[in-house]
């Protein structure tokens, strides 16, 4: 992973062959203390979707092994118990250029994703439980 700050509040980062998309991003949030909107495309090699099912208040996860695009990956990164937490959706190509998508919960970047972040500092959104849903949602 590298990245470069462009900008007062923006960051480029360029995530290498092999990193995980979220564990790369939630040690770049860690290290710069960084929260903000992601956005983001580049190519993977597996991905593990999640689906969540407000009814059951699960997560419905599925890994699928094939090399994809990544068409659109969206999401932000807020503090959670006090932590980065990375929450992304990501929308991807495959080889006969039907597309799935969901929320990430893993993938493997290929040749490379490239991301734009804009940043705040990440103690201005963090997260609380929600009864109703079971999730941790913005506490604003
Ligand atoms: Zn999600």
């Amino acid at each position: 992973m590298n990245h470069r700050k462009i900008s007062d509040n923006t960051y480029a980062v360029r995530l290498s062959p092999g990193d995980d998309v979220v564990q790369a991003l939630t040690q770049f949030a860690g290290e710069n203390h960084t929260g903000g909107a992601i956005w983001g495309i580049g190519s993977i090699l597996w991905a593990e979707l999640g689906y969540f099912d407000i009814h059951r208040k699960i997560y419905i996860k599925k890994r699928f092994d094939e090399e994809m695009e990544i068409l659109s990956l969206m999401g932000n990164i807020t503090l959670k118990d006090g932590e980065p937490l990375v929450h992304i959706h990501a929308v991807l190509g495959r080889a006969d250029y039907s597309t799935i998508g969901g929320h990430l919960f893993a993938g493997e970047v290929s040749a490379t994703c490239e991301i734009i972040i804009h940043a705040w500092n990440i103690d201005e959104i963090s997260r609380k439980p929600d009864e109703q849903f079971e999730l941790a949602l913005w506490n604003l």
